[in-house]
């Protein structure tokens, strides 16, 4: 089955992830950009999944093609899952360099550098209620931002087993590890079973 999506997002970097990790299927990604739109709307959800909702429903009014729109974001467990949802809004107009070292910070205090980065993706226009796969990769969060790739919190979420941080990890090999992977891997299997 040959499907094209709308992915809801003015974030490159998700498309670039939602694109290569569809690379070898028949599933298709258009961007934002491609059509002209933009996601004018609030994010007043509590859960990343609300808000995955509620951006694809958003963009839905705007086209005919199935919508997917991603909220995803770094869960520090020592403060109980702050920034979360709020993870791009955190010191909005900050860098990421300024962002991690205030995250740091804040996390001084405590012994535990246990972090999470969660992905909830929401697909509308496929079935009559919304559909959201989830995925998540744990981590640590370190002091000093190491790697080049990736974006966002990536040079400050060091991932043990690799012994690196996300943004030391290849493009194919963030894709076979992270939260948007999992929750995109989660997506794939929902459509195959169509
Ligand atoms: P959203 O666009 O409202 O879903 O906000 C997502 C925010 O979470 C991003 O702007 C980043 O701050 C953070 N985030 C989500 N996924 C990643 C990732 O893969 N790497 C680093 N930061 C991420």
């Amino acid at each position: 089955m040959m499907k094209t999506f709308v992915l809801a997002t003015e974030n490159e970097n998700k498309v670039s992830e939602f694109r290569l990790a569809l690379k070898d299927t028949p599933f298709k990604i258009k961007s934002l950009k491609d059509l002209g739109l933009s996601l004018d709307v609030e994010e007043v959800g509590t859960t990343f999944e609300e808000n995955a909702i509620l951006k694809a429903k958003y963009i839905s009014k705007f086209t005919k093609y199935p919508v997917i729109a991603d909220d995803s974001g770094l869960e520090l467990r020592a403060l109980n899952g702050f920034p979360g949802i709020n993870s791009h809004r955190f010191m909005e107009g900050s860098t990421y360099e300024e962002k991690g070292a205030a995250l740091n910070e804040m996390l001084a205090p405590y012994s535990d550098k246990g972090a999470r980065f969660v992905c909830a993706i929401a697909l509308v226009g496929l079935n009559q209620f919304p559909d959201v796969f989830v995925g998540q990769v744990k981590g640590k969060l370190i002091e000093d931002a190491t790697g080049e790739g990736g974006f966002g919190y990536d040079p400050f979420f060091y991932i043990p087993e690799k012994g690196k941080t996300m943004a030391e990890l290849s493009p194919e090999e963030k894709n076979n590890l992270s939260h948007r992977a999992e929750a995109i891997k989660r997506f794939k299997e929902f459509l195959e079973n169509l």
